[in-house]
């Protein structure tokens, strides 16, 4: 189950992880887009850990990760995951602890709020291409296998065209690179799959 000490072991290793990857992250997004991918991260989730409450369910865990976010990131990527946790938040409210398939229903609910937010679709070359792979993997599977199918997924968008962010406007030359979103989203469901290990 996923409850409060899960909720923020999730949170702290997924800053942990942003924190040690965040050149790469900032690497991968100088190829294809302005170079900031993991310092908008790193910022980002360290403002998430600093405003962790004391107290609280999964769901104020996340809802006060989620306003971390939209508040510290200024790029893309923090509305974004922002207006994901936010959703898994308020679609299980008054939950002390969710089972496997509570948490299903925030991902994909989180998952909806991504496609809402972003209009973008699977293929365009974002993180819907590490998230999608993951719910479906999440689905018959475990969170270890949404990690690895998210991973996978991020890894797909190597051979694929930028349709929507800043890779898009390069067109042709966002071929042959990895998209820094779909990375950090990867690292999001390692994060999750451990806590829940
Ligand atoms: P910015 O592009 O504003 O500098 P970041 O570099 O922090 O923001 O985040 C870029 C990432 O955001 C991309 O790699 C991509 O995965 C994701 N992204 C950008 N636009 C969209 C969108 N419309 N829908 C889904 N994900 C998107
Ligand atoms: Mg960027
Ligand atoms: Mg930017």
């Amino acid at each position: 189950t996923f409850g409060p000490a899960q909720a923020r072991d999730f949170l702290q290793r997924y800053a942990d992880k942003i924190s040690a990857h965040a050149q790469e992250l900032t690497d991968l997004d100088a190829a294809i887009g302005d170079a900031d991918h993991g310092s908008n991260m790193q910022r980002g989730m360290q403002a998430v850990v600093a405003a962790l409450p004391a107290e609280g369910n999964p769901s104020a865990l996340l809802k006060s990760a989620a306003m971390a976010l939209i508040s510290k990131v200024g790029g893309a990527s923090g509305p974004l995951y922002g207006t994901a946790l936010l959703r898994a938040a308020s679609s299980q409210t008054d939950k002390a602890e969710w089972t496997s398939e509570d948490l299903r229903a925030a991902l994909e609910a989180a998952y909806a709020g991504l496609i809402e937010r972003g209009k973008a679709q699977v293929g365009d070359k974002t993180m819907l291409d590490a998230w999608r792979p993951a719910l479906d993997a999440l689905q018959k599977g475990t969170p270890e296998a949404a990690a690895t199918a998210a991973r996978a997924g991020s890894d797909a968008t190597k051979a694929m065209l930028a349709k929507k962010g800043r890779a898009s406007y390069l067109g042709e030359r966002s071929v042959g690179h990895l998209d820094p979103g779909s990375v950090s989203s990867a690292l999001l469901f390692e994060a999750l799959a451990e806590a829940l290990a």
